[in-house]
């Protein structure tokens, strides 16, 4: 044993693993052996903007902290990261600084980088990546003209913002109040051509699939529910004339016969052929155009189109037929029956239409007639969920490998000939589209005819490239820009064991998982045959101070830099993780970092006060039996809390981890009272006992706070302290047995 007590000097520690885990590789993922457990860790995927915040340590330490546990069980981790550079925050921020958006990733990136390796996280560092790179993006090019290909991708014309002043669409939060953010003009709503994402083919398993996912936890869950939006109910055919027809749902199925009215959704696929009227067309049109995307949902404001058109009733009579992008709110791009009588919404709809007869007064809690049943209705279910629009007009973001040719129309890029290069020297100023306006990106032959031809200039949303955000990391750096979706290296990593993220990040999960499908069915994800990208995922909520959300303008930004150069990082990670359960949202306060701070101080005094009082401790027999019951005792707590910490570290459930691991601390300590309190003090049987006990929560504390428990280790001579990194203990080997102390030296 060292005689020296070491202070607990949590930079100087951290720095020296810090240095002895690069050296060991520790961090790398292994080419996994037979028979051994795969686990890839998918940490969220950060905007590549400004720094690391407290919402990101949140997240990478529950990763982190799970992917140390599962490899000192011996199993072989991936523990992937990758950063989300494309898209708007980057861009906004260039923007304002007046450099390239490339520019400003790259600094950013190296600096998340450095805040993430001082925090000790455990990432693979060589397999990062950023979706900027054309090594990545020309992947998302062929997702693309993959998707294009399987008819998953089409294009029509959707609603923008457009500000006349600036010459640029808009994206939704640049515009303030109706205003554009730049110049703030009055910004108009036009209609352009859009790419879309066809998802509408896979709800249907997603919706089934999600009732199987194991190892989801219900905030994971409970948002792919509400983004894929179900409802049940019933459908039936109507009639109407000029061979006219609608299939049209309610969730009501036993008041379809008290239906007032028919509603139709502006993107129903034969809204065309009711909306033929005089001056109908013109209505939908401005309907369209009138930004009903961002309208209001409510009942009372949302547009209504009356078509002037009637259909048979389910139970005679003839119903008004309206168009009104409500329909999409509720159910999706569907046809529905408006019925007043039993829907809050279509009563207030119903009110607001004057083809709609008043409803009958109801009599005062009376009972209601039973509605009669309504031939051919069946049950059915509508999704909420829709396809979505993925290309921007943008000039930070993957290049959509189209050229329009006058001939030939929209023509894809031959795989050949990717990656459509994105030119890194724009310095975007808010105003026009910099990609139009560089003749060396634009003018080109077309791949078709030859003849001169354009490049599209609208680039592809950063959500697209967040489809297959999981997938680089488990394909070595060196083979990317070769092999990336049929890497042999995919069918050992994928599904991913975990995924973790902020609880916002349902929309990304939900198409995600739409995607795998997609490339299931067209081959290279045919070994996932459930279509699911995360066998696990675990969902936390965010970071705030001082209750309300952190920002700059309330000055409340906790910068865990600052935390990490008073405290350390072990301390850092430590608190974020007792702090609060992940499905709570973590109200930052000094009392967690005091609270874990002082743990680990005291920890540390302790053990190595234990340490060095070893030496002089000398065994007696007749009272090393006496308190052989007592060293039993403290095997069996070992036992319990280690059983404990096991069971809440499988399950993520690190704030419960950490209490556990404090609480055996107590015990420990309650250990060495109880014996002095009967002998007066510890019998070299009992003070080897307690140094067992004080390895073993060294090694549980490992995967939370791994600087200080791996330096607690070294602390203790033989086996305990010398094989690192350390293995998670299977059971508690406390010596109990009174005969068997180690010699006095
Ligand atoms: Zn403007
Ligand atoms: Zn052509």
């Amino acid at each position: 044993m060292s005689k020296q007590k070491p202070s607990y000097d949590a930079a100087r520690i951290e720095a020296s693993r810090q240095a002895v885990w690069e050296q060991r590789g520790d961090f790398e993922a292994p080419q996994p052996a037979a028979g051994q457990a795969r686990v890839y860790i998918k940490p969220s995927s950060p905007f590549t903007s400004g720094n690391l915040h407290m919402g990101h340590v949140r997240d990478y330490a529950i990763g982190d902290s799970y992917a140390r546990f599962r490899r000192a069980r011996g199993d072989a981790v991936l523990l992937g990261f990758g950063f989300d550079a494309f898209g708007l925050p980057a861009e906004l921020a260039a923007i304002e600084r007046q450099e390239p958006p490339a520019d400003w990733v790259a600094e950013c990136g190296e600096r998340m980088l450095g805040q993430m390796k001082r925090l000790g996280f455990s990432f693979d560092y060589d397999r990062v990546f950023y979706s900027s790179d054309e090594s990545q993006y020309r992947w998302s090019q062929w997702l693309f003209l993959t998707l294009l290909e399987a008819g998953l991708i089409y294009r029509e014309d959707a609603t923008v913002d457009w500000c006349d002043t600036c010459h640029t669409t808009l994206a939704s939060i640049q515009v303030e109040d109706g205003r554009c953010w730049r110049c703030h003009n009055e910004v108009r709503l036009i209609r352009r051509p859009t790419w879309f994402l066809r998802i509408t083919p896979y709800l249907e398993e997603n919706d089934r699939n999600t009732e199987r996912l194991r190892n989801w936890d219900d905030l994971a869950l409970s948002t792919q529910r509400y983004i894929l939006g179900r409802s049940d109910g019933a459908e039936v055919d109507l009639e109407g004339d000029g061979g006219r027809s609608l299939t049209v749902f309610s969730p009501h199925p036993g008041a379809l016969a008290q239906a007032r009215f028919v509603l139709l959704s502006p993107r129903h696929p034969d809204v065309e052929t009711w909306t033929e009227g005089a001056g109908v067309r013109e209505d939908l049109e401005r309907m369209r155009s009138g930004g009903w995307e961002r309208s209001a949902r409510d009942a009372r404001s949302v547009p209504i189109v009356d078509t002037g058109a009637s259909i048979a009733g389910p139970a005679g009579g003839e119903l008004p037929v309206f168009v009104s992008p409500l329909v999409d709110a509720r159910y999706g791009p569907t046809a529905a029956l408006g019925i007043p009588a039993v829907d809050e919404a279509d009563a207030q709809l119903g009110e607001r239409m004057e083809r709609v007869p008043a409803e009958p007064e109801s009599e005062e809690d009376g009972e209601k007639p039973p509605s009669p049943p309504v031939p051919g209705a069946r049950e059915a279910k509508r999704y909420r969920a829709n396809d979505f629009s993925i290309s921007r007009q943008r000039s930070w973001g993957t290049p959509i490998p189209v050229v329009h040719c006058e001939a030939c129309g929209a023509v894809p890029v031959p795989l050949d000939d990717l990656p459509v290069v994105l030119p890194r020297d724009i310095a975007p100023t808010g105003e026009g589209n910099p990609l139009a306006e560089r003749p060396d990106f634009v003018d080109v032959a077309c791949p078709g005819c030859g003849a001169a031809a354009k490049r599209e200039t609208d680039t592809l949303d950063c959500h697209f490239d967040a489809l297959w955000l999981w997938v680089p990391a488990a394909v070595p750096p060196e083979d990317r820009s070769e092999l990336m979706f049929e890497h042999p290296d995919l069918q050992q990593w994928l599904p991913s064991e975990r995924l973790v993220a902020g609880g916002d990040s349902g929309g990304f999960v939900f198409d995600q998982r739409i995607v795998t499908k997609a490339l299931r069915d067209i081959g290279p994800f045919a070994f996932l045959e459930d279509g699911e990208p995360f066998a696990g995922c675990l969902f936390h909520e965010m970071v705030i101070a001082d209750g309300r959300k952190m920002s700059k303008h309330l000055g409340n930004v906790v910068n865990p830099d600052e935390l990490v150069e008073r405290y350390g990082a072990d301390t850092v990670r430590l608190a974020v993780l007792y702090a609060a359960g992940p499905a709570k949202t973590l109200n930052w306060s000094d009392g967690a970092l005091r609270f874990a701070n002082r743990f680990l101080r005291n920890l540390w005094t302790y053990s190595h006060d234990r340490f060095a009082a070893l030496e002089g401790t000398r065994h007696d027999e007749e009272a090393a039996a006496d308190t052989e019951f007592m060293r039993d005792r403290l095997r069996k707590w070992c036992d319990n809390g280690l059983a404990r910490i096991t069971d809440d570290v499988e399950q993520l459930q690190m704030h419960k981890a950490v209490r556990n691991i404090t609480r055996l601390f107590e015990r420990i300590q309650d250990f060495e009272k109880r014996v002095v309190k009967r002998r007066g003090q510890l019998d070299r049987a009992d003070a080897e006992a307690q140094i067992a006990a004080l390895a073993l929560l060294a090694r549980a504390l490992a995967p939370f706070a791994p600087h200080a428990a791996e330096e607690l280790l070294l602390g203790v001579d033989g086996a305990e302290g010398s094989a690192l990194p350390a293995r998670w203990p299977d059971s508690a080997a406390i010596p109990v047995a009174a005969e068997a102390p180690a010699a006095t030296p």
